[in-house]
């Protein structure tokens, strides 16, 4: 039998390298080994003490796990209120969590509809997004499903053939598009589709020409009562967890904001539609866009903040209109920084899921942002996302 006091649920399990035994900062004389892992059982109100004790002492945080009668019942974990004093022959097992959710992703349908066999939808509506004074267009269109059996979950993308041939004269290739709506659809009958969609204009690089792109093009212009070509859905990597106190940590550019419409829709505007997924954990999303009229969904957003201040927040990183500490532009990343105490502490919890979705390149802001918050408890942050990771805690979607 575990010892109560320590097996609760919010005990974590600390595997850390490196400590050395130093005077001057810790006056305790236990026996501390010099190389090899140590284990220190940690309640969840003292984790960042803890953290910054383990760094003083010269110590490196290779894994953090929740305390489960498999790694716990041993014994052989020191509590985090003394010096760690044993030494363990065996790694504690990895969590659980990660297991369950892979199983959980036989469930999901995947390619109902491939590209030789697409289902031919119809445009329902086409909405232009940027407000007056924004950049560029994005729209968010609704397609009908009615006459087929597409089935999709909320995190995953649908394909769309464009309409006509490339410069071969070949079909023009599908390209993957993130879905904005529910399982549900805007509709709430299950019958309906929804994306956000940028259209794509750059200036090529050696005529300096317009160009606009193929498929974002097609999809913008398009007419409601249009068909369209649908194939899938895919993806697996941007699924929420069943668990309705979890905390989704979510991070956008642009329009990678549309498969986070579809978790904030599910998680409170579609609560009734949902009697098994009533969720009370805490959502926070960070966007970042130029200008205050490319705020997607905006309205809808803010009044979600009003409605839930326990369990949404909300964080624009607005990089043509709000300055960062440094006097430079906003982006994510700068509001990551701002926020890095708070998100290092939130990350640590085992039921913490980080979605980032958006323009290629996000990233590596977001690693700077989250390598600065690391560093202040000790913690190598290329080492510990890899830990998060593999516990399918950290997803990615970038194009
Ligand atoms: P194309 O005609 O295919 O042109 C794209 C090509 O143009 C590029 O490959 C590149 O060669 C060139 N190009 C682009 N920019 C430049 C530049 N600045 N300078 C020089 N050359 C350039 N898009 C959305 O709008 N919303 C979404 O929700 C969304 N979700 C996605 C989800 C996934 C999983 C993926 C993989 C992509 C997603 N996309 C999304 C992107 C989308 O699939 C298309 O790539 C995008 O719409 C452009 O396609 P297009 O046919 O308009 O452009």
């Amino acid at each position: 039998m575990n010892n109560p006091s320590v097996a609760g649920s919010r005990v974590f399990v600390y595997e850390v390298v490196g400590l050395r035994q130093n005077e001057a900062t810790d006056k305790t004389n236990s026996p501390i080994r010099r190389s090899g892992s140590v284990f220190i059982t940690v309640p969840y109100n003292r984790m960042n003490q803890e953290m910054q004790r383990i760094a003083r002492m010269g110590g490196k945080i290779v894994s953090i796990q929740p305390l489960t009668s498999e790694n716990g019942a041993n014994g052989k974990t020191t509590p985090g209120s003394g010096l760690p004093e044993t030494k363990l022959e065996e790694n504690p097992k990895p969590m659980t969590q990660a297991k369950e959710k892979t199983e959980h992703k036989k469930d999901i349908p995947v390619n109902l509809y491939r590209p030789n066999a697409p289902y031919i939808g119809k445009c329902l509506s086409n909405q232009e997004l940027v407000r007056e004074g924004g950049e560029g267009t994005v729209r968010h269109l609704k397609f009908d499903l009615s006459a087929g059996n597409l089935r999709y979950l909320e995190g995953q993308s649908i394909g769309i053939i464009p309409e006509g041939t490339d410069k071969n004269g070949k079909p023009h290739k599908i390209r993957l598009y993130s879905i904005a709506s529910t399982r549900h659809g805007d509709d709430l009958d299950d019958k309906t589709v929804s994306l956000c969609v940028r259209q794509l204009v750059y200036k090529h690089p050696e005529t300096g020409e317009q160009v606009f792109g193929v498929c974002s093009t097609y999809l913008c212009n398009l007419e409601p009562g249009a068909d369209v070509k649908i194939t899938g859905p895919v993806g697996k990597e941007m699924l929420l967890p069943d668990d309705p106190e979890a905390t989704i940590i979510m991070m956008a550019t642009g329009t990678g904001i549309a498969p986070f419409r579809a978790f904030l829709w599910r998680m409170f505007k579609e609560k009734e539609q949902n009697p098994d997924y009533q969720f009370k954990g805490l959502a926070w999303m960070f966007f970042g866009c130029a200008y205050t009229p490319n705020i997607l969904y905006k309205d809808q957003l803010e009044e979600l903040t009003q409605q839930y201040p326990d369990n949404f927040r909300l964080t624009y990183a607005i990089s043509r209109e709000q300055k960062n500490a440094s006097g430079g532009k906003m982006y994510i990343q700068d509001r990551i920084k701002e926020n890095a105490d708070q998100l290092w502490e939130l990350i640590q919890k085992p039921n913490t899921h980080t979605y980032i979705c958006g323009l290629k390149g996000m990233e590596g802001g977001i690693d700077e942002g989250m390598s600065a918050a690391a560093s202040k408890f000790g913690v190598n942050w290329a080492d510990y996302q890899k830990q998060l990771k593999k516990q399918e805690r950290w997803h990615v979607e970038t194009y």
